[in-house]
């Protein structure tokens, strides 16, 4: 986010966003649970124009020792964007972004994890966002959310995450890249829709408190919205497969040459 840019129109007369969006309405989202064989858990998510893939190994022996907690496991998360995910070639390689971004979403994930059940153990999560176009570290925690229920896991509820922020004076719910460069606040938030609790909120820009609220508000239903999807994406990897790992027939026999 640059600030505010007079020169782009990010909403027009009628209240409609340059991708046609109406203010509290979010990027078609698509989940896809258990993607991949060699690891535990999985998760495969679209989100408008982001296309991030969550991998989930553990609970396992936690390395280097000296990091294991006696009393509990440890949910260590690196997010990492692809150097062709974004316009520019991103330089491969952690960075300061992506490491504040793994860490709150290890934060927010170690906080619904039954962490004691393991202890001295390591639950790692790998987010890979292959193409970037805003509220990527709200798209990387709802996937990895769901890897983790895919395997299997003990969680308190899986986290659904969104932004909402703030484009030529409109909250708006689910910010795409203009919106993001170009707007004047940017507000990513996790939050359980069963219990309200917010497990992460970051805020970039400025909003009134009148701002702030409506921003809740439309993000409190958005979150709803992605918890139901999380969860029809679970439901569609153990109903319709009946648990089996093979996820997809077509790569199967690739595998098997491997
Ligand atoms: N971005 C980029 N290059 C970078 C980092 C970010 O082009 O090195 C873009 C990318 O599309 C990202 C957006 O800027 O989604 C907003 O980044 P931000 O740091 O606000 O995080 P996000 O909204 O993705 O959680």
């Amino acid at each position: 986010m640059s600030g505010i840019n007079d020169d782009i129109k990010l909403i027009d007369e009628n209240g409609i966003r340059i991708d046609g969006r109406k203010a509290d309405e979010m990027r078609p989202l698509k989940i896809e649970a258990g993607v991949l064989k060699r690891a535990d858990g999985s998760a495969y998510l679209e989100w408008g124009k982001n296309k991030v893939i969550a991998a989930v190994y553990g609970p396992r022996e936690c390395h280097p020792r000296h990091m294991q907690d006696p009393a509990k496991a440890i949910v260590q998360c690196r997010y990492n964007m692809m150097s062709f995910s974004v316009s520019d070639r991103k330089r491969p390689g952690p960075d300061r972004r992506s490491i504040e971004i793994s860490k709150i979403i290890s934060e927010a994930l170690e906080y619904v994890v039954f962490t004691e059940n393991f202890p001295r153990t390591s639950i790692d999560v790998y987010i890979e966002v292959l193409q970037a176009n805003a509220g990527t570290r709200v798209a990387g925690l709802t996937a990895a959310s769901a890897a983790l229920a895919d395997a299997g896991i003990p969680m308190k509820d899986l986290v659904p995450a969104v932004a909402v922020g703030k484009a030529d004076g409109h909250v708006v719910l689910d910010l795409n890249k203009e919106e993001d460069n170009f707007g004047s606040a940017d507000l990513p938030m996790a939050m359980i829709p069963r219990t309200g609790e917010v497990l992460l909120m970051q805020m970039d820009g400025h909003l009134t408190m009148e701002e702030f609220d409506k921003g809740i508000e439309y993000a409190k239903k958005a979150c709803q919205e992605i918890y139901e999807i999380q969860k029809d994406a679970l439901r569609r990897r153990y109903a319709d497969q009946g648990g089996s790992d093979e996820t997809d027939d077509e790569f199967s026999s690739i595998d098997e040459e491997a």
